[in-house]
C-alpha cells in the first residue's frame, strides 16, 4: 500500500521505550502554534512510498531493537493515513517488531480502531485540557482527543500521555488538576510526561513563510517542570508513575 511520509529517523531514544526507528508520516489536521514540524502539515508535500519499502528499511535496524525497542510512527498525524498505517502495523506485527504510534488523538474511525488493536501502545499528546484553549492552541477542539483517550482506556490499551508545557498557556496548578482529572480513571496509562516547550522548530516556520505566533514565549525552567510533576503526582496519587 502507498502513503506519504516526511522522513525517517534511526535509533532515537525519546519516543517510546528502548531504541527506536521513528517514521514521520506526512499530513496533520491540527495547526499547533508551537509545532516543530509544520513541514508535515500538507499531505501531498511528503514523499510517496509504500509499505514494502518501509519494511525493508526498518528491518535493517531490527538487531538494535532488543526487547523494548521497535518502531514509533509519528508525524504529522499518523492516523490521517489510517489505511496505510494499518497495513504497516500488520506487517510489522507479522515480523514481531514492536510498534508505538504518537498521535494528537484527532481521528477515531473504524480503521483507526483496527490500528489501535495492532499497535503495542499509544503516545497521546494532550495539548491542553480546556476546550477553548485547546482550540486556540491547535485550531481543533478537545472533544475528539477525549473520545480517543476514552476509547483507548476502554480497550485497556497501554498509553503514555504527553503534554508540552508552555508558560502562560498550560503551566499552572489548575492546569495540572485538570490534566489529572481527565486521566485519573484510565487504568492503562503507564506514564505521563510533561515536556518543556522549546523553540527548536521556529526556523522551519520562517523557511515556510509562516508567522511563528509564540515568538515571545520562552521555555519553562527545569525547576518549574519538576514542581508541576510533583503537583501532578499528588493529584493522581501515583507519584511513582510520573
Ligand atoms: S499535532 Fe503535532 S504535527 Fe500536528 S500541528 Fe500539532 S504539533 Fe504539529
Amino acid at each position: 500500500m502507498k502513503g506519504y511520509i516526511h522522513s525517517i529517523e534511526t535509533l532515537g531514544a525519546l519516543d517510546g521505550p528502548g531504541l527506536r526507528v521513528v517514521v514521520f508520516f506526512q499530513g496533520c489536521p491540527m495547526r499547533c502554534k508551537y509545532c516543530q514540524n509544520p513541514d508535515t502539515w500538507a499531505l501531498k508535500d511528503g514523499i510517496l512510498t509504500d509499505t514494502n519499502t518501509l519494511i525493508k528499511k526498518i528491518e535493517n535496524y531490527k538487531p538494535y531493537f532488543g526487547v523494548k525497542g521497535g518502531i514509533t510512527v509519528s508525524g504529522g498525524e499518523p492516523f490521517m493515513q489510517a489505511e496505510f498505517l494499518l497495513d504497516l502495523l500488520k506487517n510489522l506485527k507479522k515480523r514481531k517488531i514492536k510498534t508505538v504510534v504518537d498521535t494528537c488523538g484527532y481521528y477515531l474511525s473504524s480503521t483507526v480502531k483496527k490500528c489501535i488493536e495492532y499497535m503495542d501502545f499509544v503516545l497521546l499528546d494532550i495539548k491542553h485540557t480546556v476546550n477553548t484553549e485547546h482550540k486556540k492552541l491547535t485550531g481543533k477542539s478537545l472533544t475528539n482527543v477525549l473520545k480517543f483517550l476514552n476509547y483507548c482506556c476502554s480497550q485497556r490499551k497501554k498509553l503514555w500521555i504527553r503534554q508540552v508545557i508552555i508558560p502562560g498557556i498550560n503551566d499552572t496548578k489548575k492546569d495540572m488538576q485538570q490534566l489529572a482529572c481527565l486521566v485519573k480513571d484510565c487504568k492503562s496509562i503507564q506514564k505521563i510526561e510533561l515536556l518543556p516547550y522549546h523553540l527548536m522548530g521556529k526556523w522551519k516556520w520562517k523557511k515556510l513563510g509562516k508567522k511563528y505566533l509564540l515568538q515571545k514565549k520562552k521555555g519553562p525552567t527545569p525547576e518549574k517542570i519538576r514542581k508541576l510533576k510533583i503537583y501532578l503526582s499528588r493529584q493522581l496519587k501515583c507519584a511513582d508513575e510520573i
